[in-house]
C-alpha cells in the first residue's frame, strides 16, 4: 500500500515521517501525475490559502477532487481540513469542496490559538493527543457526516465514507493513533 501526501506546502514531512514509522511506503505529491498509484492522500496543515491556490497553479485539483469523489482515501489536517469543506464560514472561498461542512478558519484566533489537549476519539480506545495551531472548527455537519471528536463541544473531527477530516496536527506528536485510523480506511477500500 502507497500513501500519497500533499507535498505543495505545510506540514508534509512530518506525515511522511509518520508513515514511515509505521512502515508505510509513501509518494510526494507535488504534481498531477503523481497522483497515479496510491492508495490513499493525506492533505496535511499549512496555509489553506495557499495549497488551494497551488492546487490549481500546478493542475492538481480536478483529477485529485475526481479520484476523492470515486472513493480514494483522504485524510484532511487542519488546512487539508478547510480545503475539503463545502463551506467556510469566514472566508467566501471554497477549495476541492468535497465533504458537507461548515468550517471556521482559525477559529481559536490567530496568534493564541495553539494548545494541547487529550480527548476521545469515536473508533479509538484510548484518549488522543490533539495539538491545535490557529487551527479551524466544524461549524455544522450535513447529515451524512459522522462526528467522531469533539473539544469544548467544538466539532474536531468528522467522517464521511472515504473522507476523514480532523482540525490537529497528530504528525506533530508521537501519537500515532489517528494514522492507523487512516490506515485502516485505506486497507479497507483497497480490498473493494
Ligand atoms: N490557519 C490555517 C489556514 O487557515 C490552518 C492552520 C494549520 O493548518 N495549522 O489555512
Amino acid at each position: 500500500m502507497k500513501i500519497g501526501v500533499l507535498a505543495l506546502q505545510g506540514a508534509f514531512r512530518e506525515h511522511i515521517q509518520m508513515l514511515k514509522q509505521l512502515n508505510v511506503e509513501t509518494k510526494e505529491i507535488r504534481n498531477k501525475e503523481d497522483l497515479e498509484d496510491i492508495q490513499g492522500i493525506i492533505l496535511p496543515g499549512g496555509e489553506s490559502t495557499a495549497m488551494g491556490k497551488l492546487l490549481v497553479d500546478l493542475n492538481i485539483k480536478d483529477k485529485l477532487k475526481n479520484m476523492i469523489e470515486n472513493g480514494l482515501p483522504v485524510l484532511g489536517t487542519c488546512a487539508g481540513m478547510i480545503l475539503l469543506a463545502n463551506k467556510l464560514s469566514n472566508d467566501t472561498t471554497s477549495h476541492l469542496a468535497l465533504m458537507d461542512i461548515l468550517v471556521k478558519r482559525n477559529a481559536y484566533g490567530r496568534q493564541l490559538g495553539s494548545f494541547t489537549t487529550y480527548e476521545n476519539f469515536k473508533g479509538i480506545e484510548d484518549l488522543v493527543k490533539m495539538v491545535f495551531i490557529r487551527a479551524p472548527y466544524i461549524e455544522k455537519v450535513g447529515d451524512n457526516v459522522d462526528i467522531l471528536a469533539t473539544v469544548n463541544n467544538n466539532i474536531v473531527a468528522a467522517r464521511t465514507n472515504n473522507i476523514l477530516v480532523i482540525s490537529f496536527h497528530p504528525e506533530l506528536t508521537e501519537d500515532t493513533k489517528v494514522h492507523k485510523y487512516f490506515l485502516e480506511m485505506c486497507k479497507a477500500s483497497s480490498l473493494n
